[in-house]
């Protein structure tokens, strides 16, 4: 190993010498991968195929040991440092340029209990990961929609997938953890343990220290749900999406849906006739018995005249993989950013239908996610969560093949956004935030009246800001102007 040429916190350049590589990489269990090394490539690659980043050193963890000794040379070396659970992040906070990536997608691990309904899931792993393990005893954590995504990311930032009305967001389902912070130390997270941290990292993104497992409360769902995944033509909207609305505001807790504005994938699963129609589709689950799921769900089969159905009982496993096919790593590229709504009145509604209808590329996602039920029960300062009163988000998932297309896709998905701003509420969800673009404002913005205690919370662990590739929570009394050394 020769030296190196390095990325400081603060964007500078540092050389590390060939000693204290071979040393660091001496010391961890797993690999230290850096460039020329067979795969350097592959273990910098995130799920956004725009991301093209290129890290000095890839220290692939085993276990808490390799985490302490990374956070440890990248503190002491003054490196900048990148936290890498699933990589979904659609900024690429997971890799970064000349620095340290700590690397956890071999620390996969989950242990379930069934008779005290928990589980304990590595860093590392996917919601895949997870439900496969807890699906084996009929219980489920709240996950995300696609089983790729990191439990990390997805969990830290708050977590809303199709559990989100009947059991709250994964934040909510969080037990306890364990986490490496800024100083190399090791700390139990619950709520009897370092409890403010257990505040933090219910929604505080990966502000305070690389988290190396997860325990999570289980609840009994499944194996088979009732899932209802209807696409009208997009002409239906007009009709459709408010008696959608009107719907989601009676419905019981087990319900927990989203509504979206998309292209027919031009794929065999669906009809010939039917690839490439912009639709209008309703997609929700029923957490309860499939039958009881099946009468609940079936006036949101009959809200036009469908062009394709796709609903009916399924284990829930095929539920959360479902999206999978649509979200391949590293292929497509990913622009995903939200806004929470004030409302979904008939204005809204109208506002949302002209911009979806006039999408540039047909792939990009208009969502509605609903939000409500269990997870608006939780109170808006019991976790760093920052949104738990706003009755919908609005998010422009925009995915797209052809790089010529990024600019004006990218353009044309910050234009509805602010276009949508008459409609919105101060607030957005963190893990849907675009490129992180607006810094320190939309960080603010997302944790609304809970940014200060966070600040103050990260003071405390992460005074220097080590871990600040993520939808970065400024040290109180810290430079207010500290800004991240790259932007995508
Ligand atoms: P990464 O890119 O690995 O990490 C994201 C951030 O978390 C980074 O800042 C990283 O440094 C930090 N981090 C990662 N691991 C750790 C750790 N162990 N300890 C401390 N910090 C860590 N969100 C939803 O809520 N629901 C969805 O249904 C959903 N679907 C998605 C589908 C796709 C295709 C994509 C691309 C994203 C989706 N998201 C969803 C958003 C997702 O929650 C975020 O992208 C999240 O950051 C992904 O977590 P990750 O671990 O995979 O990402």
């Amino acid at each position: 190993m020769d030296t190196l040429q390095a990325t400081t916190l603060t964007n500078g350049q540092t050389t590390l010498s060939e000693e204290a590589i071979d040393e660091f990489a001496g010391r961890l269990r797993g690999p230290l991968i850096t460039p020329g090394d067979d795969g350097y490539d592959a273990a910098r690659q995130v799920w956004n195929g725009m991301i093209d980043k290129r890290p000095a050193l890839i220290a692939r963890c085993s276990g808490t040991a390799d985490v302490i000794d990374a956070v440890n040379f990248a503190r002491e070396n003054d490196l900048l440092l990148a936290v890498r659970g699933g990589g979904h992040n659609v900024a690429g906070d997971a890799v970064c340029d000349g620095g340290l990536v700590i690397d956890l997608s071999e620390m996969r691990g989950v242990r379930v209990d069934p008779s005290a309904q928990t589980v304990r899931a590595e860093g590392g792993a996917t919601w895949g990961d997870l439900d496969r393990e807890t699906q084996a005893f009929g219980l489920v954590t709240p996950g995300g929609v696609v089983s790729t995504t990191g439990i990390a990311g997805l969990t830290l930032g708050g977590g809303l997938g199709w559990l989100r009305c009947k059991h709250g967001l994964s934040c909510d389902n969080l037990i306890s953890a364990d986490v490496v912070t800024a100083d190399g130390e090791l700390l139990p997270v619950s709520e009897d343990e370092n409890p403010d941290l257990f505040w933090g990292l219910r929604g505080g993104g990966g502000n305070f220290g690389v988290v190396t497992s997860f325990e999570f409360e289980l609840h009994e769902v499944g194996p088979t749900v009732m899932m209802c995944a209807v696409m009208y033509p997009a002409e239906t909207a007009p009709e459709a999406l408010p008696a959608w609305r009107d719907f989601m505001e009676a419905a019981p807790d087990e319900v927990s849906s989203q509504a979206y504005f998309w292209a027919v994938p031009d794929v065999e699963a669906f009809p010939a006739e039917a690839r490439g129609e912009n639709t209008f589709i309703v997609a929700a689950m029923h957490a309860g018995p499939p039958d009881e799921g099946e009468r609940v769900l079936q006036p949101l089969r009959e809200l036009g005249t469908p062009l394709v159905d796709l609903s009916g009982p399924m284990p829930y496993r095929a539920v959360q993989t479902l999206f999978d096919p649509f979200f391949p790593e590293g292929e497509r590229h990913y622009y995903f950013k939200s806004r929470d709504l004030a409302s979904l009145d008939d204005e809204v509604i109208d506002a949302i239908i002209d911009g979806a209808m006039d999408r540039p590329v047909p792939t990009i996602l208009i969502a509605i996610w609903h939000y409500g039920g269990a997870m608006s029960r939780v109170g808006a300062d019991e976790t760093a969560f920052g949104s738990r009163d706003a009755p919908y988000l609005f998010s422009v998932d925009a995915t797209w093949d052809d790089p010529a297309d990024s600019e004006r896709v990218i353009e044309w998905s910050r234009a509805f956004l602010d276009y949508m701003e008459p409609y919105a509420e101060d607030g957005m969800y963190v893990n849907f935030s675009g490129f992180g673009e607006e810094g320190d404002k939309l960080v603010r913005s997302a944790y609304g009246p809970n940014y200060e205690r966070l600040a103050r919370l990260k003071a405390e662990y992460d005074p220097d800001n080590l871990f600040r590739l993520n939808q970065n929570i400024r040290p109180a009394g810290g430079a207010s102007d500290e800004r991240r050394p790259e932007a995508a």
